[in-house]
């Protein structure tokens, strides 16, 4: 029984600290009326993690109101990690005061950029207000954050907000702890603040009627840049299909799906199903892009797949402008492959009509994130704006007073940070053979390393030697660990969910393609693994990736791949490779006969490529990645429980899963034309099938009980849904990432757990020397 009060005290008071994302988000103001409201005196300021609370009481209590107070009415942007509490002497303290932090060097987390709150949005539709219709009205919980901030701690003048001085009303608001504007550091007003402007984009020229007249010009067909967050969107009408087609030209984009903007829910259910959960996300301040069910098909939006892209209005720009129309194509402004423009010097001019611009600077680019609802829990292919950088706590055995940076892969890069207990992952940068996103990379590297003041000690990178990451990471200069791709894949979730370092799991990696033990292309691995090491139990059998990277965009040579592997040179008769050239048929097969530029993959992206061209779904060539694993999955017929043979070879690990029996059928059920829904609903199910026999094994033979489900596979929702279930019946506990992406967007947070766990070793080990 813990008390409040000894004998010679005259009150209870009770000191706490919060850790967490409790800084810049309206913490303190909040306990400061928590306090009031219970009539508590003391005081409360920020310290390095979080915030530390002195409260007492005349009267006998054991503060459980206050405590239960503060973690169920805590502002929308914080986040709580832990709070550890104390009794202490009353300082028989007169009122409740905030107390003046002090500089220090520790670890400030800072929030993501968040939706516009609900008393912001009320007070920018009030004629009467002296925000009425003003695009850039924020308060402590809503508005940018890390797109605007520069340097920590979060103060105005470390953020793009610097150059605005605030007038007597905003400074009046920004200094009375009872506004809920205090400290509001992008406080903001139609006499001090930005301003928007709506330019020609080709002549550079001003015109005048703002938001009004850029909703009357998107009315009209014309496409329209407008400056976001975290950079610009290209916008259109998404229901005039001449402006999606001239924004598909412009973008050099075929079928690769275009996200919509939609001036609210009613809107969205015209066109998508939803379900609770997908309410949900899609409501929260966060304002993920969703991927929903197509209920009608909207023209030239998301060709082939069964989903649009949906999203609410998150800046009050947004909602300005959603105002005038109901639905457009918001799509982030970039060349091919190239990272989100943040800034009208580059080049957005060439990609639209018109420029809704303002004058508030954006610091960092951070795209728009994008998930999927599986099971009612968020599944990402992109985590960005909005999550990015919520800190990750690392499970307490890993904890370590050095500071690590993880560089991630090459396709889909993301970089960690570790310092103190937490691990913050960059926004999604793309693909860094292209020059800018490794441009993007490195001011990434900086931006975060200066802003959470790490001193990187340890590099970790993938074991690729050609990868732009291995590279910078050879020329730091730092101690430098490797490790491998689909294995930093299963440490990711292990990490997540503070899985300690003696467990070992089935790993379930299944992804494109990954740099090999061996040197081969690995894609669809079994590994039993913790912290400290991997063994390759099972993988796909190796077949022949004809043209090496030509195979991963024209998927038909990967259907001759799987044909040739099953029935050598005599081939059977396939309707889908009849629009492939005869001559070509010839000549990669050769190529795959003599082994000519056809390095072995055992990847699984592949399989789904060649599946899905057998199926006559895929197109010959392919213009984003996953785009035939994708339109397979969206063909998929729900209900079908049934799936084909394959089976498992070799009398020691690593086994080889071979799919000759799969291939056999598939091609069976074609000839007597059954639908292609049917043949990849029985495709899903057999993965399915591939992964508990593997994971029955891990069980047998080594006592296993948690699967773990991961890469980039695991962003085909049916699959997921199938293992996951299929894995449960059989009692095994399954882990997938929930706040990242299970694709190589996760790699870098393997990577730092595995480099946390190599230091820790590396002190046992010293310790047992000494
Ligand atoms: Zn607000
Ligand atoms: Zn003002």
């Amino acid at each position: 029984m813990i008390k409040y009060k000894t004998k010679d005290q005259k009150g209870y008071a009770i000191r706490m600290v919060v850790f967490g994302v409790v800084q810049g988000v309206g913490f303190r103001p909040f306990i400061f009326r928590l306090a009031n409201k219970f009539r508590y005196k003391g005081w409360v300021k920020n310290i390095g993690f979080g915030v530390e609370i002195h409260v007492e009481s005349e009267e006998k209590t054991d503060f459980k109101d206050f405590l239960k107070a503060l973690r169920e009415k805590k502002p929308p942007l914080s986040q709580i990690e832990e709070i550890i509490h104390k009794p202490v002497s009353s300082q028989n303290l007169k009122d409740f005061t905030i107390k003046k932090s002090k500089q220090g060097k520790s670890f400030v987390f800072i929030s993501p950029d968040i939706s516009i709150c609900e008393n912001c949005h009320k007070e920018m539709m009030n004629p009467s207000d002296r925000r009425f219709h003003y695009p850039f009205i924020n308060c402590t919980n809503c508005g940018p954050r890390y797109t605007i901030v520069k340097f920590l701690p979060y103060d105005r003048i470390q953020t793009t907000m610097e150059s605005f001085k605030m007038c007597e009303d905003c400074n009046r608001e920004y200094t009375n702890p009872l506004d809920r504007r205090y400290h509001a550091q992008p406080i903001a007003c139609p006499v001090c603040g930005p301003h928007v402007s709506l330019v020609v984009s080709r002549k550079g020229k001003k015109i005048k009627g703002g938001i009004r007249k850029a909703a009357s010009l998107i009315k009209e067909g014309k496409i329209l840049a407008v400056k976001g967050l975290g950079g610009f969107h290209l916008v259109c009408n998404a229901l005039n299909y001449e402006a999606v087609r001239r924004l598909r030209k412009t973008k050099e984009r075929k079928t690769k799906p275009f996200a919509l903007m939609a001036r609210n829910l009613e809107t969205i259910e015209k066109y998508a199903f939803l379900n609770p959960a997908e309410k949900k996300m899609l409501l929260s301040a966060r304002r993920p892009i969703v991927l929903l069910k197509k209920k009608r098909e909207i023209k030239g939006i998301a060709p082939f797949l069964d989903e649009t892209g949906f999203m609410l209005p998150y800046t009050p720009l947004h909602y300005l402008l959603l105002g005038h129309l109901d639905l457009i194509v918001a799509t982030s402004s970039n060349k091919k492959d190239a990272p989100i423009m943040k800034d009208e010097e580059e080049g957005i001019e060439e990609l639209c009509d018109y420029i809704l611009t303002h004058n508030r600077p954006i610091h960092m680019r951070a795209d728009d994130s994008v998930l999927r609802v599986v099971d009612g829990e968020p599944l990402f292919l992109r985590r960005a704006r909005g999550y990015v950088p919520y800190p990750q706590r690392v499970p307490r055995e890993l904890e370590s007073p050095h500071h690590i940076l993880a560089l991630g892969g090459e396709l889909k890069d993301t970089i960690s940070l570790y310092k103190n207990g937490y691990v913050i992952t960059s926004q999604f940068l793309g693909d860094l053979d292209e020059y800018q996103n490794y441009k993007y990379f490195e001011e990434t590297i900086r931006h975060l390393t200066e802003l959470f003041e790490v001193k990187p000690e340890i590099v970790v990178s993938d074991m690729h030697p050609d990868f732009h990451t291995t590279r910078y990471a050879q020329k730091s200069g730092l101690p430098h660990l490797q490790v491998q791709h689909h294995f930093a894949h299963v440490l990711a979730p292990l990490l997540e969910h503070k899985i300690p370092p003696q467990k070992k799991v089935l790993g379930v990696s299944l992804d494109g393609y990954g740099y090999g033990e061996d040197g081969l292309a690995w894609g669809a691995e079994f590994l039993l693994a913790d912290y400290s090491s991997f063994q390759r139990l099972a993988h796909f059998k190796y077949v022949p990736l004809p043209g090496g990277d030509l195979a991963s965009k024209q998927p038909w040579r990967m259907a001759l791949s799987y044909l040739v592997d099953v029935f050598n040179s005599k081939l059977p008769k396939v309707k889908a490779l009849e629009k492939v050239s005869k001559n070509k048929i010839r000549s990669v097969m050769r190529m795959i006969e003599h082994k000519i530029n056809s390095p072995l993959s055992s990847s699984c992206g592949r399989l789904f490529d060649a599946v899905s061209f057998l199926v006559g779904i895929s197109p010959l060539e392919i213009e984003f990645e996953a785009e035939a694993p994708m339109r397979l999955e969206s063909a998929a017929q729900k209900g079908i429980e049934e799936s084909y043979d394959f089976s498992v070879k070799g009398s020691l690990p690593p086994y080889q899963i071979s799919f000759t029996q799969t291939i056999k059928s598939v091609l069976k059920d074609l000839e007597q034309e059954i639908p292609p829904s049917f043949i990849s609903a029985k495709f899903h199910n057999t993965l399915a099938q591939v992964i508990v026999s593997i994971a029955e094994r891990a069980k047998k033979d080594h006592g296993i009980d948690t699967v773990v489900l991961v890469g980039g596979v695991f962003l085909n929702k049916k699959l997921l849904h199938i293992a996951k279930s299929l894995l449960e019946q059989k009692s095994f506990k399954v882990l997938r990432l929930i706040n990242y992406s299970p694709n190589d967007e996760s790699i870098s947070i393997g990577q730092i757990a595995y480099g946390l766990n190599k230091i820790k070793k590396g002190k046992e080990d010293k310790n047992k020397i000494t």
